[in-house]
């Protein structure tokens, strides 16, 4: 046998041939329990209400102290959440709606109700109440949300948004509620959109999760993770889109600073020796793969740098370095790649280009810095670059191979009086 929870009703009633009809409909009731508090007035059911335990709310709108929908608005208030069902004498379905309206869950007839009805009614409003609960706990658990939350409709237009939204975009529920999403989203790539490439994956049926860069509604940039899932309908067919909005725009920032970090050198803001040897040795994998293409490396060492340290001080060495690095990036094509490999130590790839136009390049570099001459508090600096070319060759077993002939040249130019270029054949 099924135990049926006890359910409190407050019976708010003047008449009590009517407050009888009530408690006996309700106590013939044979599926359910109901225990009974009868009032008779506004000012005792809040005495009640302040006192007990109540589920729901039978409720007569006149009565001695309070009449029509009046009563209703007064009884509203003092009892929350709890469902109020209107007992009223006529079948008037203008003043039933307008009840409705007010916050009832329900009305009754009184002159047309049997223990089942009356029973279904409570029963009906608990469970609405219950659920009303409940959808206020999830809106509310949406609206608190640090995440930008966003529902559209299976075309794309918004419904709803959460405070979050309007945060991260700048746009209140009014100026998106019925615009396309997709108007907000802007570009991934140059071939694609976003939206056509969040479409691809949403209609059929899928969640889509991916990183775009968006505008806010002032025009400034940010980085957004987005997540859509379609909502389908009982049919299974597609009914909302739900959207999911993070601001990702600072962990990316540090993601690149830290990607920065680890791949120039902080004092001339060149590629670093890890770097610069990767970027060597895809260029020598290319040169393999493509026989007849050729590149050339160099490698730079600035003379008699001690010598700079030691006279005019580290600082001025720093700056001299600074400098040579800016001669570099400002006499190089952008498909070269400089790098410094450390101390005063420096490397230049030079794709496609072969021996002549190699030395014509180092040339140039070594004449340019001959003729340069960095300021110091103990008078101008005028250095010099001793430098070592060669071939990056499909022969090459390694890319560290033509590292070693570029190194090689560059000391036969250190031993050949330094402030020369030299360069290394293959053997
Ligand atoms: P060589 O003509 O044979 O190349 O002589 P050199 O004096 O240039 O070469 P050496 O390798 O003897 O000295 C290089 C110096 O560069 C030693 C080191 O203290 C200095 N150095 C290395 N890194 C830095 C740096 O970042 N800043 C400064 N100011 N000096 C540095
Ligand atoms: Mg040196
Ligand atoms: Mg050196």
């Amino acid at each position: 046998m099924r135990h049926y929870k006890l359910i409190h009703v407050l019976l708010v009633e003047d008449d009590p041939g009517d407050a009888g009809l009530v408690k006996t409909t309700l106590q013939q009731a044979r599926d359910a329990h109901f225990e009974v508090t009868w009032v008779k007035s506004i000012n005792q059911a809040q005495q009640c209400l302040l006192n007990c335990q109540i589920d729901a709310l039978f409720l007569d709108l006149s009565l001695p102290d309070s009449d029509g929908i009046a009563t209703l608005h007064r009884i509203r208030q003092l009892a929350g959440a709890i469902p109020i069902i209107i007992l009223t004498g006529s079948g008037d379905t203008d003043f039933a709606l307008t009840a409705l309206e007010a916050g009832a869950s329900d009305y009754m007839i009184k002159s047309d109700f049997g223990s089942e009805g009356l029973t279904r009614a409570i029963r009906y409003s608990l469970l609405r109440a219950n659920m009303e609960a409940h959808n206020r706990l999830l809106v509310a658990a949406l609206e608190s949300a640090v995440d930008g939350i966003f529902i559209t409709d299976r075309e794309g237009r918004i419904e709803w948004i959460n405070p979050a939204f309007t945060r991260l975009t700048g746009y209140h529920s009014q100026e998106v509620v019925g615009q396309k999403h997709e108007t907000l989203t802007k570009t991934i790539g140059p071939e694609q959109s976003a939206s056509e490439i969040i479409w691809q994956h949403i209609l059929p049926g899928e969640h889509w999760h991916g990183e775009t860069v968006n505008y806010r509604k002032d025009g400034s940039q940010y980085h957004e993770e987005l997540t859509i899932a379609p909502v389908f309908d009982t049919k299974g067919q597609i009914s909302h889109f739900i959207g999911i909005k993070k601001d990702v725009t600072e962990r990316r920032q540090m993601e690149e600073n830290l990607k920065r970090l680890a791949s120039t050198d902080p004092l001339t803001d060149l590629p670093n020796r890890r770097v610069f040897m990767e970027d060597l040795s895809q260029e020598w994998s290319r040169v393999q793969r493509f026989n007849n293409l050729q590149s050339s490396l160099l490698m730079l060492d600035i003379d008699h740098f001690k010598f700079i340290n030691d006279n005019y001080g580290h600082a001025a060495g720093d700056e001299v370095l600074r400098q040579f690095a800016d001669i570099l990036k400002a006499e190089l094509r952008t498909i070269d790649t400089p790098g410094r490999l450390g101390g005063e130590e420096f490397a230049i790839l030079l794709p496609g280009i072969t021996t002549a136009n190699a030395m014509t390049t180092a040339e140039r570099l070594r004449k340019r810095i001959e003729a340069t001459r960095v300021n110091s508090i103990n008078g101008p600096i005028h250095f010099t670059v001793s430098i070592g070319g060669t071939l990056i060759s499909p022969q090459d077993k390694a890319y560290e191979a033509a590292l070693h002939r570029a190194d090689n040249a560059m000391y036969k130019a250190k031993d050949a009086g330094r402030n020369q270029t030299k360069w290394q054949d293959l053997l």
